[in-house]
């Protein structure tokens, strides 16, 4: 079997691989460099075309691949960095599309967003059953715990062997909202030829802590703000269901009306609530910019009343809680308002200055900043020899960032016995024969 790294195997986002035998292929994942699109375009995107998109480094340069021996395009979750290319480069694809439910209809909407109709059917597959693609290729999907619903792991049953892409996935035996890591689940797979390993966090040392520390950590805050008369908002991921299920929780108990204000918030929500994954039947949730600002104008009327859930943790332009700060919406920050910032700033320079700028300006406010109410959903070195343990991989690809920044994930493989023959770290561009 052939792998092609198209992207992601470089640089944090832009995943992309293809798998070939004989000439027969299966594409995995099709994600956006999000610093590029966030900072250089300021999310505004939809304008330009596929080669733009190339040249600037946000989407991956498939010019490589034979388009028409692929057989399916296959993605594991929706999170951008692994599914927002898609409505850039499938329509050069004949091939159908497969996802589990969530990462389908999030999908669709950015195919609609563009207002794209293709010929291309979308396939949902089950977790646990078995999709015939080809003749050499058959595709899986097992539960994976991650930070966002219907996480996969994709599991291509070749007539060379298995392959596991776990890209993404952290290793949680006590999450929110999802069912538990099952390790039974994993294990009877083994052993697999290849594990494409998700190594973004390969130099932290133990376990990712679970999710259900980070709902601790909110409980606990939440509990603190028992009586406080001022504004409350908080941020988070916006396709972060589960830990949006948390918040609203504690929300509640301090009888306040909860409302969710941002087009990416809007629309994992609803796609989540099409598919009865939550019940936030008493959540405002509002995406359109004339209709935030019409509410946020009530809410600053009635500041403890209400409890703004927004978009803009990292700082990002043009997101609400930015547009707050910067006085572009009838909303006026007031010294001792609460922002509750429950998540991770993404190491990268440009949305580290993101960030900074935004805390600078809610400082100025005297604004108070509860920072950090976050655990990772990318596993440590600690679930890297979980899953590596489980899965037993004769070779394991390490993914999700450049060479520096997986490494850390060599060295566990290394003390779990294998050789640098069998661990393999790899960059955009090029191509290994197993
Ligand atoms: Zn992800």
């Amino acid at each position: 079997m052939k792998f092609e790294f198209i992207g992601g195997y470089s640089e944090v986002g832009k995943n992309m691989t293809l798998v070939s035998i004989g000439d027969e292929s299966v594409v995995l994942d099709m994600g956006l460099y999000l610093p590029a699109v966030v900072n250089h375009l300021e999310g505004n995107i939809n304008k330009m075309s596929r080669d733009e998109l190339i040249k600037l480094g946000a989407i991956p340069d498939d010019n490589s691949i034979d388009k028409k021996s692929v057989n399916g395009i296959v993605f594991g979750h929706a999170h951008l960095d692994h599914i927002g290319a898609a409505p850039y480069l499938a329509k050069k694809y004949r091939c159908d599309f497969f996802g589990t439910a969530y990462t389908l209809g999030i999908l669709k909407t950015l195919f609609d967003d563009k207002k794209l109709r293709l010929r291309n059917r979308f396939i949902e597959i089950k977790f646990d059953s078995k999709y015939r693609l080809c003749g050499n290729f058959s595709i899986e999907f097992r539960h994976m715990t991650h930070s966002i619903m219907d996480a996969a792991m994709t599991v291509i049953h070749t007539s060379e062997g298995k392959i596991a892409y776990s890209n993404d996935y952290k290793i949680d035996y006590k999450p929110v909202l999802v069912s538990a890591f099952d390790n039974n689940l994993f294990s009877e797979l083994a052993p697999v030829k290849v594990l494409v390993l998700d190594s973004l966090y390969g130099d932290v040392q133990n376990k990712t802590p679970s999710e259900s520390e980070a709902r601790e950590m909110l409980k606990r805050e939440f509990s603190k703000l028992s009586g406080n008369r001022n504004a409350i908002i908080v941020t988070t991921f916006a396709s972060h269901i589960p830990r949006l299920k948390s918040i609203v929780e504690y929300g509640r108990t301090l009888g306040r009306k909860i409302v969710f204000l941002g087009r990416s918030l809007h629309k994992y929500v609803e796609v989540a609530k099409e598919l009865n994954m939550v019940d936030f039947a008493d959540v405002d949730i509002i995406g359109y910019r004339n209709l935030i600002n019409k509410k946020l104008k009530e809410i600053s009327k009635n500041r403890d009343k209400y409890i703004i859930v927004c978009t803009g943790n990292q700082g990002e332009k043009g997101s609400v809680l930015v547009r707050m700060a910067e006085d572009e919406t009838p909303f006026e920050f007031r010294g001792d308002d609460v922002v509750i910032f429950s998540c991770r700033t993404i190491p990268t320079i440009e949305t580290i200055e993101n960030r900074e700028r935004l805390e600078g300006i809610l400082k100025g406010r005297n604004v108070q900043m509860i920072k950090d109410v976050h655990v990772s959903g990318h596993g440590h070195q600690g679930d890297a020899r979980i899953l590596i343990e489980l899965l037993k991989p004769e070779h394991i690809i390490l993914s999700h960032g450049p060479p520096d920044k997986v490494k850390g994930n060599r060295e566990v493989a290394l003390k779990l016995g294998y050789t640098d023959r069998n661990v393999h770290i790899v960059q955009d561009g090029e191509i290994l024969e197993i």
